[in-house]
C-alpha cells in the first residue's frame, strides 16, 4: 500500500526520542521530509545524525519548548521557510507522565501536568495551523495514552489530562473537519525514554533489564506478554497522519499489546 507521503512535509514534535524519533525515520522512510524538536541540544545533534543517516537533507532539527509560545512561534516560523509555506503532517508527540496518587500530588504538580498536557497540544496546534491550512489534504496526529480511557490511581493526575486532551482532539476532529483530519493513538506501555529512566531508577539493582521489563509486562497484565518498540506506535501514527488514512478522522487508535479492559 503507497501511504502517499512522497515529497510532504511533518512535524514531530519530541522528536529526539522514543516514538517520535522512530515516527520522524518510518516518515523519512516513506518519503516525507519532517522538522523535530525537543529541550536538549545534545540529544537534538544526535537524533539529527540518525536521521540524516536514512536519507540526508530530509530533517530539520530545532531547540523548541513546546511549553514556551516563543520557542513554539519561532519553530513554525523555521518550518515555514524551509518547507515552503505549507505543512502535511502535525504529530504533537513531545512529553512524558507523571507518577503520583491523588494523596501525594500537590496543587502545582497538578498544575504543571494539566499545563504539559494541554499546552504540548494547544500551542503547537495554533503555530502551525495556518501552515497545515496550506496543505492540500493536511492531518494532525496526537500521542495520547489508554489512561485517558482507563485510568491508573496511580498516575491520577496524567490519567485525568490525558482525558481532557482526548475530549479536546475530538472537538477539533470536528472544528477543523473537513479540511484538516485529527485523530490520536491511545499508547499502553511502550519501551522508550521514560520506560528506560525508570528501569534506571528500579529499586532492585540486581534484575537485568529483560527481567525487569518482562515482569513489569506480566503485572501489568498485557496480553502480548511485552512491552510495545517505539517502530509499533510510529507504523500507526504514520499511518493516520498519512493520505491512506483519508477517511479517518475523530478516531482512536489503541496500540497497547491488548491491554484495555473495557469494549
Ligand atoms: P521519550 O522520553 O523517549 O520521548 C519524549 C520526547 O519528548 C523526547 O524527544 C523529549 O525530548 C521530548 N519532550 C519532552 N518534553 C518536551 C517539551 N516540553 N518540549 C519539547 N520536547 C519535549 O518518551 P516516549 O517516546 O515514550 O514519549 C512520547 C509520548 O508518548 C509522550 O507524550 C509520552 O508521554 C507518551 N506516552 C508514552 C508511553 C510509554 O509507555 N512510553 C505511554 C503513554 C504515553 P527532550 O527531553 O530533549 O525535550
Amino acid at each position: 500500500m503507497d501511504l502517499g507521503l512522497a515529497n510532504t512535509c511533518a512535524v514531530v514534535t519530541g522528536g529526539t526520542s522514543g516514538i517520535g524519533l522512530a515516527a520522524a525515520r518510518i516518515l523519512i522512510e516513506e518519503g516525507a521530509r519532517v522538522a523535530i524538536c525537543g529541550r536538549d541540544a545534545d540529544r537534538l545533534a544526535a537524533a539529527k545524525a540518525k536521521l540524516d543517516t536514512v536519507k540526508p537533507g530530509a530533517v530539520l532539527a530545532e531547540r523548541c519548548d513546546v511549553l514556551d509560545g516563543g520557542d513554539v512561534n519561532a519553530f513554525a516560523d523555521k518550518v515555514k521557510g524551509w518547507s515552503g509555506g505549507k505543512l502535511d503532517l502535525l504529530v504533537n508527540n513531545a512529553g512524558q507522565g507523571r507518577v503520583s496518587k491523588f494523596a501525594d500530588t500537590t496543587d502545582a504538580q497538578w498544575r504543571e501536568e494539566l499545563d504539559l498536557k494541554f499546552f504540548s497540544q494547544i500551542l503547537p496546534l495554533r503555530a502551525f495551523k495556518p501552515l497545515l491550512d496550506a496543505a492540500p489534504a493536511p492531518a494532525i496526529v496526537a500521542v495520547n495514552s489508554l489512561l485517558s480511557l482507563q485510568p491508573e490511581p496511580h498516575m491520577v493526575c496524567t490519567s485525568a489530562a490525558r482525558a481532557g486532551v482526548q475530549n479536546l482532539l475530538k472537538s477539533l476532529a470536528t472544528e477543523f473537519a473537513p479540511r484538516i483530519r485529527v485523530n490520536t493513538i491511545l499508547l499502553g506501555l511502550v519501551d522508550s525514554g521514560q520506560w528506560q529512566r525508570r528501569f534506571e531508577a528500579r529499586a532492585d539493582k540486581s534484575l537485568t533489564r529483560e527481567e525487569w521489563f518482562t515482569a513489569l509486562a506480566r503485572d501489568k497484565h498485557i496480553p502480548l506478554q511485552r512491552l510495545g518498540a517505539p517502530d509499533e506506535p510510529a507504523r500507526a501514527i504514520v499511518f493516520l497522519g498519512s493520505p491512506a488514512a483519508s477517511y479517518i478522522t475523530g478516531a482512536s487508535l489503541e496500540v497497547s499489546g491488548g491491554v484495555s479492559r473495557f469494549i
